[in-house]
């Protein structure tokens, strides 16, 4: 049942696409004073190595997080020409990095202050790091030794009640949090997706919630596979979004093609990976959208490993 872990995928261009969105989004939350609740209801280890063996094994991150930061470095790296569904990109290999982006790489940063990036922060790290003391983290993760590193690594932050670590079904219990006592709460949503149910299972997760907390900010992360369920999911959250008269956005990131190819000559069929990902926000800060236009045309053009890169971005208004 739990084959997956996300140390090999740590910093990859799904976890950047998040992450970006993730932080953008906590930025905004976290101007106004009073308290906010994070709920992470699929919260993984943590924090991540990636000289380690996992990241090392997958190779997932040095298209990823490694590549924003070497681009960085070069900001004229040539960069592979990408479509868009929606946008055409124009080659801006010399722009300023995007807000977003720039804001991404110096939180990424603020883990490595040696340079590089040999630490990966995971979501819980991420929203610990940018929460304040009045601020609370719930975070969720069933994978028991995801969640033995899970609370290991949070012990040695001293947070004390401001983090609780629940060995819970993030589906199943994370509602118990909605509404928190200053309804101000951003739940982030990113299962592993291993299940064809839990996309069925998302969907009934964000109807309880928004049932039971309207107001909330609710960021869904999923994969975007050639699954019917995958395809689905976008479309049933924005029926819900809409019907329940809540703004919403979707936000895509394509790096590659999705088709499984053949070596002519040995045979062997080659996999490509996950090739793309989406969020789709209910209650998104109306900052979310400028950042992103902004930032989703440089993503495209700094991760895109073939002529299908592109990304998409869409809301209510
Ligand atoms: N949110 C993390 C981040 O951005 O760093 C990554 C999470 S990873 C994609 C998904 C995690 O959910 C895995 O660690 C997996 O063990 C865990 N998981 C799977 N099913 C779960 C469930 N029903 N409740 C809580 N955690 C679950």
């Amino acid at each position: 049942m739990f084959s997956y872990r996300h140390a090999f995928h740590a910093g990859n261009h799904a976890d950047v696409l998040k992450h970006t969105v993730l932080i953008a989004t906590l930025d905004h939350l976290l101007e106004k004073e009073a308290a906010l609740t994070v709920v992470d209801t699929h919260a993984g280890a943590g924090l991540y190595r990636l000289d380690g063996d996992y990241a090392g094994t997958s190779g997932e991150a040095a298209d990823g997080i490694l590549r924003l930061l070497s681009d960085k470095k070069d900001p004229a790296t040539p960069a592979p020409t990408a479509k868009s569904a929606t946008k055409k990109v124009a080659s801006e290999a010399e722009a300023p990095l995007a807000d977003a982006i720039a804001r991404y790489l110096s939180v990424v940063q603020d883990f490595n202050p040696k340079g590089g990036a040999r630490v990966y922060p995971g979501s819980p790290f991420i929203v610990q790091h940018l929460l304040r003391d009045h601020d609370k983290l719930k975070l969720f993760e069933l994978h028991p030794t995801d969640a033995r590193t899970l609370d290991a690594n949070i012990a040695q932050l001293e947070a004390g009640r401001q983090i609780a670590v629940l060995r819970e079904d993030g589906f199943g219990s994370a509602t118990k949090f909605l509404p928190p006592p200053s309804r101000r709460a951003l739940v982030l949503m990113d299962p592993s997706y291993e299940m064809k149910t839990d996309y069925g299972r998302v969907l009934d997760f964000m109807a309880e919630a928004l049932k039971r907390f309207a107001t909330g900010t609710y960021a869904v992360w999923y994969p975007i596979i050639p699954r019917p369920e995958a395809h689905d999911l976008p479309r049933r959250l924005k029926t819900m979004a809409t019907k329940a008269g809540k703004p919403w956005l979707h936000a895509t990131l394509t790096v590659k093609s999705s088709k499984i190819t053949k070596d002519a000559a040995s045979g062997e069929t080659h996999r490509p990976g996950l090739p793309a990902s989406g969020m789709f926000l209910i209650n998104p800060p109306y900052t979310l959208k400028p950042l992103l236009a902004a930032a989703l045309p440089q993503l495209v053009q700094r991760l895109g490993q073939d002529r299908n890169a592109a990304f998409s971005l869409d809301s209510d208004g």
